[in-house]
């Protein structure tokens, strides 16, 4: 978990930090089993936010589930129950049947401590089928339990208001669910919860008035839960049967009773059950009271006291560690957010500069009204023409024949659209025989490859045709337009550049004797 957290200072990932929720959530399951209460709410609500931050749902709500029930350990009902109907609706929403199941449990047992004994009773109803279905019998047995610990609840509210025959028959329900989970517990091999079962039962027979089955019950299994590591169950167990013998008060109950209940308030303190000692500190108030020794009910109820007010001090705690939690969670996506939007704005630059190193190149290469290579890169591409093949390399210069009155006549921007609308023709003209470009002003240049001599002659005579008889009037219905063209063989000079001198000078030759006309060399110039 440290380790995640100290990634996160350099490296603000969705897996860092899911990682760092997967390591809470463990860590805060381990406190919860340790009994370590705060921590484990501390550590499983940091999870649980992060997860939900994450869109992490499934091990949002395991972790959510695992918050409310610490909570609930601790006191806090109403807040146990807020998380666990959240980790609830999460798990409906993803199908997750087992979780649904586990949660309507943890809800019914919330309902139960609340006094909505239907309601929890209901709940475990709603999970018990897919249980059964399942042969989930650890599940299926923890529903009839509950739901006979609920019925026994609700029995001593029915007879709290005077309402015995309504209570007997919630004490028998109780009995009888009972005795169903404790069928199915014997199935699998946890000792502890096979003998928490029969508390269960030992209770609802106690309240139904039968004592003897009560305190048989509770005999039976006090050994077996003697033998078990986890100290709860027995502590449970010599409560009940502490609690029973007391009421019974026949000869040597009330030492027993004593002894008992001396056993359980030692094991709460040496096994740091908080939650139980209560319990135990109170039935020991009960029976010095009973047994009219005030002096010693005084003591056991200010020890009582004094647990109480270290639980709620717990509790308090608690929701410090939870309000800590959710300010880091806060601060880690803060930074999470910071470090997103960076990353984008970085990419938007990125993007950007790309983009505009992309027509800064452009720009250097291309000219920017027709489209053609510009002067620099077509010379650039006359070189590479030259050490390619300079044997079949023919160069060729086109001049606009008097575009000043072109432009004069119609506009300059007419103007533009005839050399834009040249451009084209040269083009299309050279094809993929060589390379075409705007030299400046009204002047394109060519070079072409060809091992047929007469295809020299042939594309000047193709670059003259294809301006002539151009259908200039979409531009401009008067509009006419000619050119000169000046060429000659790379072969017989000794660079490139004495070749394009050449085909300027020939361009020159064909505006002198009256334009509209081509004039070749093949061989040296003298
Ligand atoms: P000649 O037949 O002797 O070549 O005559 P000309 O009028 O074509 O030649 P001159 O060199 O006198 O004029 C060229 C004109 O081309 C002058 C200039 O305004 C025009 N020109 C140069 N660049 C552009 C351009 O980008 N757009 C437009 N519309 N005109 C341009
Ligand atoms: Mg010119
Ligand atoms: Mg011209």
């Amino acid at each position: 978990m440290n380790s995640a957290r100290a990634l996160l200072k350099d490296r603000q990932s969705d897996e860092v930090l899911n990682a760092l929720a997967e390591a809470l959530a463990a860590k805060g399951h381990c406190h919860r089993n340790s009994s370590a209460l705060a921590e484990a709410v501390a550590h499983c609500s940091e999870a649980a936010e992060l997860f939900a931050k994450l869109g992490n749902g499934s091990p949002e709500s395991l972790a959510r589930s695992q918050w409310g029930i610490a909570l609930v350990q601790l006191g806090d009902l109403s807040g146990g129950l807020a998380q666990l109907e959240r980790a609830l609706n999460l798990s409906i929403a993803l199908g997750d049947e087992q979780h649904v199941c586990d949660c309507w449990v943890d809800i019914g047992v919330i309902n139960n401590m609340m006094g909505n004994d239907a309601r929890a009773i209901e709940l475990y109803a709603q999970a018990m089928p897919v249980f059964e279905r399942n042969d989930d019998h650890y599940h299926h047995a923890t529903c009839l339990s509950n739901a006979a610990f609920a019925h026994t609840c609700w029995g001593r509210r029915e007879r709290e208001h005077g309402n015995e025959p309504s209570a007997l028959s919630h004490f028998a329900e109780a009995q009888a669910l009972a005795r169903r989970a404790i069928a199915l517990a014997k199935l699998g091999d946890d000792l502890d919860f096979l003998t928490l079962r029969y508390v269960t039962l030992a209770e609802a027979e106690r309240e139904a008035g039968d004592l003897a089955a009560c305190l048989k019950t509770l005999e039976t299994q006090l050994p077996l839960t003697e033998k078990l590591a986890a100290k709860r169950t027995q502590v449970l167990c010599l409560v009940r049967l502490a609690d029973a013998l007391a009421a019974r008060a026949e000869q040597g109950d009330e030492a027993q009773a004593l002894a008992h209940l001396t056993t359980a308030d030692v094991l709460c303190q040496s096994h740091s059950l908080m939650e139980t000692h209560g319990g135990v500190l109170r039935s020991l108030t009960n029976l010095h009271e009973k047994f009219n020794r005030p002096s010693d009910a005084l003591a056991a109820f200010k020890r009582f006291h004094d647990v109480e007010i270290h639980i709620r001090t717990e509790a308090a705690e608690t929701a410090t560690k939870t309000l800590e939690a959710r300010l880091r969670v806060e601060h880690i996506q803060r930074a999470l957010d910071l470090a997103n939007q960076r990353e984008a704005e970085l990419t938007s630059l990125n993007t950007r500069l790309r983009d505009q190193q992309f027509a800064l190149e452009r720009l250097a290469h291309v000219d920017s009204l027709t489209g053609l290579a510009n002067r620099r890169a077509w010379l650039a591409s006359l070189e590479n023409a030259w050490a390619l093949d300079a044997q079949n390399l023919y160069v060729y210069l086109l001049d606009l024949d008097h575009f000043k009155e072109i432009n004069d006549a119609h506009g300059h921007s007419l103007g533009d659209e005839v050399l834009v609308a040249t451009a084209r023709l040269v083009e299309a003209a050279v094809g993929s025989a060589g390379q075409a470009g705007r030299f400046g002003g009204e002047e394109f240049v060519v070079w072409m490859h060809s091992a047929q001599p007469a295809d020299a002659s042939a594309l000047a005579n193709r670059l003259l045709t294809a301006v002539a008889s151009h259908s200039w009037r979409s531009i401009a219905a008067t509009m006419k337009v000619t050119a000169s063209v000046g060429w000659c063989a790379a072969h017989t000079h000794n660079t490139p550049f004495a070749a394009l001198t050449t085909a300027d000078e020939n361009m020159y030759l064909a505006k002198r004797a009256g334009r509209n006309r081509m004039i070749g060399s093949v061989l040296a110039t003298p």
